[in-house]
């Protein structure tokens, strides 16, 4: 079959974010053989634009985080992407929503409090979740909660403070017109990429490594394992010898849940400005963050994480849209009920190849992103969104964790 190689000198495992990073730098060095090889029949994992209604929409990552550090901003600029530079209006969502000055307020002021908190407590020896930090009462417990869902994919009782204070923030955040998706397909433009790929093996224990494949066996001197960390811990694919470490360390970082429900609007809201956010509820941890007509687009694009995501999941994207437009017209009216519908939604958990949206760290499991980045006896080399030290659960940090890998595998193929 085209593009599938049996023997190679290095064979990287997933063409996500850090899987196409690893492979543009392998490929750039020109000097050994490379196959990627991939479960989906496409490109960019957890990343992927659709155009079901004459604009893209990101069904995974949208916002280029920490933008002016962030290494596919002048990657996206160089090949013509439009980067639209506007920030995001996350600060003003309580009064846009109908809160007033004063609650909005207290609000950011209580989150900054948490901040301070959280850097404190991840300096004492022992680690713990972020919800050990909530004042026993408090009026913002549930939009806390809310907001983890949306940051971490999971509530604050499932979060390490010292895991969630080393993600590094610039606070600048981007969007490509285009859709983030397509900035990774044209990254992948012209690798070597197998698709529908399926690794359910790799047998690690004679000289040359073998990995058991739906297209067949291909074996390689060095590999680069990118899946996401569900795949590892549910062991989808398999070490031979085992590695308890690494089964270990992806068991203490699992994808938290997040998706999203895009809405076609026509018209505006009333008294809506376009590209604001709002949020549905300042008392439930069961609502959702809703960007109203980004971009200048006809369409709403509805957040929500957590449980909570997980049980739409399972009821589908009726229930998601009846939650979404519930909660919208109790702030807008029944009058714009006819203004809606829905356009697509994601399921990021029912994924078979994500199995979730991106990783946290559970409490006490820090340490468990050092542990799943190390290489095995110098041939088995990790990458993903999960391995990156300062961006994890972000396609920049992806990206950055394939090229460190493939730099370290090149420099083991040239010492032998
Ligand atoms: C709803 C949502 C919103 C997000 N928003 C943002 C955002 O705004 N900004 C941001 O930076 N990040 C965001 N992210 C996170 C970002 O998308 C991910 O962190 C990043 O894309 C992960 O890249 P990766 O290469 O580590 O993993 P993946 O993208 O999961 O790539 C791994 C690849 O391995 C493949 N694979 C799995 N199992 C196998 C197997 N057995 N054999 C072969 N191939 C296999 C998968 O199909 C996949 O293509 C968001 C994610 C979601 C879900």
């Amino acid at each position: 079959m085209a593009g599938f190689r049996s023997e190679v000198d290095i064979a990287v495992v997933g063409a996500g974010a850090a899987g196409i990073g690893a492979a543009r730098r392998l490929v750039d060095k020109g000097s050994v053989s490379v196959l990627v090889l991939e479960a989906r029949d496409r490109v960019g994992g957890r990343v992927h634009t659709i155009e079901p209604a004459g604009f893209p929409l990101d069904r995974g990552a949208e916002w280029l985080h920490s933008a002016d550090r962030n290494p596919l901003s002048p990657m996206a600029r160089d090949l013509g992407f439009s980067i639209h530079r506007r920030p995001p209006e996350w600060t003003t969502r309580l009064r846009r929503s109908g809160a007033t000055i004063e609650a909005e307020a207290d609000w950011i002021a209580i989150r900054e409090a948490q901040g301070w908190a959280r850097r404190k407590a991840a300096a004492e020896p022992s680690d713990r979740p972020l919800a050990s930090l909530l004042p026993p009462i408090g009026r913002w417990h549930e939009l806390l909660d809310a907001t983890s869902t949306w940051g971490n994919g999971a509530e604050l009782d499932r979060v390490s403070v010292k895991d969630y204070v080393r993600y590094e923030d610039s606070g600048v955040n981007w969007r490509l017109r285009e859709g983030y998706g397509r900035l990774f397909e044209r990254l992948a433009d012209g690798l070597p990429i197998a698709r529908d790929a399926t690794v359910s093996r790799i047998d690690h224990g004679g000289r040359a490594i073998r990995l058991e494949t739906t297209r067949g066996t291909v074996t390689a001197r060095r590999i680069i394992v990118t899946v996401p960390t569900s795949i590892i811990a549910a062991e989808v694919l398999r070490f031979d010898p085992p590695l308890p470490d690494k089964l270990a360390a992806a068991a203490g970082l699992p994808l938290g849940v997040d998706d999203k429900l895009f809405i076609a609007l026509s018209g505006s809201l009333p008294g809506v400005e376009p590209d604001i956010y709002l949020v549905g509820s300042t008392t439930s941890r069961e609502t959702m963050s809703y960007q109203v007509r980004p971009l200048d687009r006809p369409a709403i694009y509805c957040f929500f994480g957590g449980r909570f995501a997980a049980a739409l999941e399972r009821e589908g994207e009726e229930a998601m849209f009846s939650f979404a437009a519930g909660e919208l017209t109790r702030m807008f009216g029944n009058n714009i009920r006819g203004q809606l519908a829905p356009l697509a939604s994601t399921a990021w958990q029912r994924d078979p190849w994500a199995r979730g949206s991106y990783s946290y760290a559970l409490p006490g499991h820090a340490e468990d992103r050092a542990t799943l980045a190390a290489s095995v006896d110098n041939r088995l080399f990790f990458a993903g969104e999960a391995t990156s030290p300062n961006f994890f659960s972000t396609a920049h940090g992806a990206y950055l964790s394939g090229l460190t890998a493939a730099e370290a595998a090149l420099a083991t193929v040239a010492q032998n």
